[in-house]
């Protein structure tokens, strides 16, 4: 029998990772991880747009691992901002914050801007590439606004600051099981699945053929 074709999942963040692990656990795949196959490294994200990130950190990963990778950037845009804080949102309020020094830095810079003005998205790429620099890209968003203050534990980030109109909730005070279905992610990893999919039986086909 074939051995199942690894994926690795390029993610040294915990909260994803644990995102990651429900979302992709219906997979016909062997799922793994950086930590799991060694590697410690982190790719600079040196893109201007979440998809060359994702890109960098796909192909980048699948080139030095060998493995099918899966790589995501994702983050924060608010309109009243311009779109900030974007592939920043890692980085937003300068080096060494935690997620809710974050946050509070977000709160106060649109202390003055009205609710109605308050709109912003989650936004996530996810990559795919092969370890021959083959690669596709899947988008997923989400829509909401910024809260004045934090509400709710769940999550991580900005999730206890984004509100979501149709749960009449934070992102933080949704339980995971939900966040998992709804989310940024949850969408782009839909879409990425499908892809993966259509990638899984083209391979299927050539290694038919070769043999
Ligand atoms: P990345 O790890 O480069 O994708 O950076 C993503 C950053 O965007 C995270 O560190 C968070 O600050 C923010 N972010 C991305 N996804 C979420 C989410 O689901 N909830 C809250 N914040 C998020």
């Amino acid at each position: 029998m074939m051995n199942q074709t690894k994926l690795l999942v390029a993610t040294h963040n915990p909260g994803k990772a644990r995102e990651y692990a429900h979302l992709l656990a219906g997979l016909p795949l062997a799922v793994t991880w950086l930590d799991a196959v060694g590697v410690t490294e982190a790719v600079e994200e040196t893109g201007a747009t979440f998809t060359e990130n994702a890109l960098l950190k796909a192909r980048h990963y699948a080139a030095t691992t060998g493995l099918l990778t899966w790589a995501d950037d994702s983050g924060l845009e608010v309109d009243a901002l311009g779109g900030r804080p974007g592939v920043y949102s890692a980085r937003y309020g300068g080096p060494g914050l935690s997620d809710r020094q974050r946050y509070e830095a977000l709160l106060r810079e649109l202390v003055d801007v009205p609710k109605a003005e308050r709109s912003a998205r989650f936004r996530c790429v996810v990559a795919l590439a092969w370890p021959d620099g083959r690669a596709w890209t899947a988008e997923g968003i989400v829509e909401g606004h910024i809260l004045t203050a934090p509400r709710g534990d769940n999550g991580f980030g900005y999730d206890p600051v984004f509100f979501l109109a149709d749960y009449e909730a934070s992102m933080a005070e949704l339980p995971a099981q939900i966040k998992n279905q709804i989310s940024h992610r949850a969408l782009a990893s839909q879409n990425a699945q499908s892809v993966l999919a259509d990638l899984l039986a083209q391979e299927s086909q050539h290694e038919k053929a070769d043999q």
